[in-house]
């Protein structure tokens, strides 16, 4: 391997004996990038390894195109469904008519991608300006794997394409995960989308088959449906995002129903085959029935975490049965000088945000020492958002999982059930149902274990009640807070 010295704004710098960087960090994504900035604040000189696009999933395929689209369709929702419950129409006064708004896909998808680029951009002179006390981050332009010295022993991270090696003390192994294909259905990954492709689609596709149930499915099949592609979703299991609770899902079920997304439960995919038309076609395990055709088969099937040559095995890394990094509280590896965070780790929550949290945490252990003693990430209070229509909010143990832990005597639900004052005026088939639910211990205090809704607002409200959850707040202290009135989230504290 060649070692070439990185260059980074602050000029070229000399190898040290304990390596040339402080902190080696594989992948430029949403952890990775927090991690770097954090150590580099406290003064760490870090080296950051990325050969794709700054920012990782969240920034270029997952979260923030994903809601900037979700935006889009609820505006169109707003314009064609919902503005002419407030008299809204078009047209010259004496003739109110409705014309049917709608997205031109190939503007948004131009702003959208813009949108993003720009974003790129501000991550890589963020990169450049970060550091304080004597650190920066130097960026090494390609993907890289972990670089053993001459003793064999793991010493800093070197690039696939042209051999630089950039030796570190510390190591942060924070690469992410993909869009995982099953191997159990023929021609999934040879003729399936994923939820990566769906972000280059310059047109929704006429008629689209979602496989899957999961966040990336609902989330999805949802935006699919609105913009107009016939939307099937094939879910095999009795009903969507398995963790939640069934009166959650369920009102979601027959959202996605009256949206025009032919929702089929029970219903497992065996083969994707294409046919001379061009069309796709799904079988199920069933004899190999078919169960239609679609322009696109998008699989939303789970993610696998990317620890393909990075050299682990090589370096005796653990991983676990799925793929993962085996790490201990500290994101220690089996390695004690490597570590890593989020997708790619073997911790719960595969969500940018605990990808972030988990790579500060992490950056003010290693270079803050008035930092070192604090504790480990919580991860039993992650508040969470499905951006379906309507979103669903979450945070805490849903029903069933309370009772697990807690036992049925143990286990109180209070639920409310509205109409948000947004649909006053609506038709009764125009009205969206709110559905909130709060899960509390009655053995210790009714202490709420979970909060969980679908509605409108739910997006938005979620946070707020995720600092009293993880704070330990009691049904009682809901009650105590003053109602903001007329709001949906005032329903969470008058629950009866
Ligand atoms: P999920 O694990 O959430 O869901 C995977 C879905 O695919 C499940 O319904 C699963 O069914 C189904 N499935 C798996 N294998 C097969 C198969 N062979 N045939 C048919 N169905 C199958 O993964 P996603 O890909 O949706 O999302 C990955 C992660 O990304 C999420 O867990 C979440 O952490 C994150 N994410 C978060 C978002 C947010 O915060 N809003 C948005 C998008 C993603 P079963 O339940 O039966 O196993």
């Amino acid at each position: 391997a060649q070692r070439a010295r990185l260059t980074s704004a602050a000029g070229a710098r000399s190898a040290s004996a304990s390596g040339e960087y402080d902190l080696a960090v594989l992948g430029g994504g949403s952890g990775g990038l927090a991690t770097a900035r954090r150590a580099a604040e406290h003064g760490a000189r870090v080296v950051l390894a990325e050969g794709g696009r700054l920012g990782g999933t969240c920034v270029n395929v997952g979260c923030v195109p994903k809601k900037v689209t979700w935006e889009a369709v609820n505006t169109l929702e707003a314009a064609n469904h919902d503005l002419g419950a407030f008299g809204g129409y078009s047209g010259p006064d004496d003739a109110r008519s409705h014309v049917e708004a709608k997205i031109h896909y190939p503007t948004l998808k131009a702003r959208r991608d813009a949108y993003v680029e720009r974003l790129n951009g501000i991550y890589a002179s963020a990169l450049k300006n970060a550091g304080g006390s004597g650190g920066s981050i130097d960026i090494l332009r390609e993907d890289a794997r972990l670089w053993k010295d001459s003793d064999g022993h793991v010493a800093g991270v070197e690039g696939k394409e042209t051999g630089t090696v950039a030796s570190a003390s510390s190591v942060v192994i924070a690469t992410g995960s993909t869009p995982l294909f099953p191997a159990s259905v023929a021609g999934a990954a040879e003729l399936g989308s994923d939820s990566d492709a769906f972000f280059t689609w310059s047109k929704p596709p006429a008629s689209v088959a979602v496989v899957g149930g999961g966040y990336i499915a609902v989330e999805l099949a949802g935006m699919l449906a609105a913009l107009g592609s016939e939307t099937t979703m094939l879910v095999r299991g009795p009903q969507v995002l398995r963790h939640i609770d069934p009166q959650i899902a369920d009102v979601l079920h027959s959202q996605l129903t009256s949206a025009g997304v032919d929702l089929r439960l029970n219903t497992g995919v065996s083969a994707v085959t294409k046919g001379s038309d061009g069309l796709l076609e799904v079988a199920s395990p069933d004899a190999q029935l078919p169960l239609g055709m679609w322009d696109k088969v998008l699989f939303a099937t789970g993610r696998a975490p990317l620890t393909q040559g990075l050299g682990l095995r090589d370096a005796g890394i653990e991983l676990n049965d799925a793929g993962a990094i085996v790490v201990d509280p500290h994101h220690q590896t089996s390695i004690p000088h490597v570590f890593a965070i989020g997708d790619v780790a073997n911790t719960p929550g595969d969500l940018t945000p605990v990808a972030i949290k988990a790579g500060r945490t992490l950056a003010e252990w290693l270079f803050n020492p008035a930092a070192a003693g604090a504790p480990p990430l919580d991860y039993a209070t992650i508040p969470t958002v499905m951006f379906t229509h309507p979103p669903i909010g979450s945070v805490g143990l849903s029903e069933a999982e309370a009772v697990a832990k807690f036992g049925a005597d143990a286990v109180k639900v209070y639920s409310a059930s509205f109409t948000n004052l947004f649909y006053g005026l609506h038709e009764p088939a125009d009205k969206q149902p709110t559905l909130m639910r709060i899960v509390v211990n009655t053995a210790d205090s009714e202490r709420v274990l979970g909060i969980h809704g679908i509605g409108r607002g739910m997006d938005e409200i979620m946070q707020g009640f995720g600092v009293a959850v993880t704070m330990g707040a009691t049904k009682a202290d809901l009650d105590a807070t003053i109602a903001i009135h007329p709001t949906a989230g005032e329903e969470l504290r008058a629950t009866v």
